[in-house]
């Protein structure tokens, strides 16, 4: 079976660097970027947190831009309401985790990106790893609570990132350099209380209004990667669009001097225990269940369980690294990581108790 691994260089090509000048000439002749900026980009290292609408269409740009090394990390698996604004995946890859069709398809692409897939839930543990190394953090993510994991994890380790969100036909961009311009807590200091946002369920979300946010995300993040050094100044451009008004603004934002996270050096979000608890997936009528195990090392051996599993009558499918089965009306999907999705079940202790109960503590 193969995790999709840490290490993992599915779409490297093994050409030295300076022969990659063809393929990136129209790049190299954009006088900002220049053959120098060029050379910089192919040095780079950038973690894509998410692989759905706005990391996929990251991961999608900075493949295409020749990025030297891209870490992907997301949980999920595809589905086939992510087609039309899921830049990367395809019919053929529905029910694979996302991070395994997203490699897939930039190995296709070809150039001399090393992609490295994770495919797991990322918390401050799997920050820590997978931000090793790493110049630069895009969000891709659909979520507050990882955002602002990512806030403080980046301001505390003083990594630039760069936040953006998509919703119905607009959305927000803003980079975030730590020690010069604001942080996320500078402009939302707390998160909104859940419910009370539009989100990609209620609202839906279209595929121009995914573009234009990722377009300003990734021009950005090629403009950091690229300078020898990132801009001295103290403000920063929050951009909002809106595709269906044709309207984009921006508006120049100074740190907080207040901000509890870049002000205080408070990371309350990175010292909150780990979260292990079942979570209810937005509007999609599953739970994640995360294994009760204290280290992530610790590898579920799942053709024991599917041996287990098939003496007790039940029927397991196998996608990529995922295991797959029914039981109790509920379809399980198990990553090698030990943390699986219910779906058809909304009751969070039930959920646990079926986990426990199929797979075991
Ligand atoms: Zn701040």
């Amino acid at each position: 079976m193969s995790r999709p691994a840490e290490g993992a260089a599915p779409s490297s090509d093994a050409r030295a660097p300076d022969a990659w000048a063809k393929r990136f000439d129209r790049q190299a002749r954009f006088a900002p970027l220049g053959a120098a900026g060029q050379a910089r980009l192919q040095r780079a290292s950038v973690l894509v947190v998410g692989c759905g609408a706005l990391g996929g269409a990251a991961a999608h740009a900075l493949a295409r831009c020749g990025i030297g090394r891209l870490v992907i990390a997301d949980r999920d698996v595809v589905e086939e309401s992510n087609l039309p604004r899921q830049v990367l995946f395809t019919n053929a890859q529905l029910g694979l985790p996302k991070v395994e069709a997203a490699a897939a398809t930039l190995a296709a692409i070809g150039g001399p990106t090393r992609v490295e897939p994770n495919a797991l839930h990322v918390d401050a543990r799997a920050l820590e790893s997978l931000g090793a190394g790493v110049d630069l953090v895009v969000d891709g993510t659909d979520n507050l609570a990882t955002r602002y994991l990512l806030n403080d994890w980046a301001v505390a380790r003083r990594i630039p990132w760069i936040y953006a969100g998509v919703v119905g036909a607009s959305g927000l961009v803003l980079g975030v350099r730590p020690g010069r311009g604001p942080c996320l807590r500078c402009l939302f200091p707390t998160p909104a209380p859940a419910g009370s946002l539009e989100t990609c369920e209620s609202a839906g979300v279209i595929l121009p209004a995914v573009e234009l946010v990722s377009a300003l995300q990734i021009a950005l993040a090629l403009r950091w990667l690229a300078a020898e050094q990132l801009p001295a100044e103290t403000s920063e451009a929050l951009q909002r669009v809106d595709v269906w008004r044709g309207e984009c603004a921006s508006l120049a934002l100074e740190r907080d001097p207040q901000c509890p996270c870049c002000g205080a050096g408070r990371y309350e979000f990175l010292d909150a225990a780990p979260e292990r608890a079942p979570v209810a997936l937005c509007g999609r009528n599953t739970v994640q269940i995360q294994a009760r195990a204290a280290s992530g090392a610790q590898r579920l051996d799942t053709a024991a369980l599917a041996a287990r599993l098939g003496a007790a009558g039940v029927r397991v499918e196998r996608a990529g690294s995922l295991l797959r089965f029914e039981a109790e009306a509920v379809r399980f999907t198990l990553f090698p990581d030990g943390r699986a999705l219910l779906e058809g079940i909304a009751d969070l202790d039930r959920a646990r108790a079926l986990y426990d109960r199929w797979i075991g503590r």
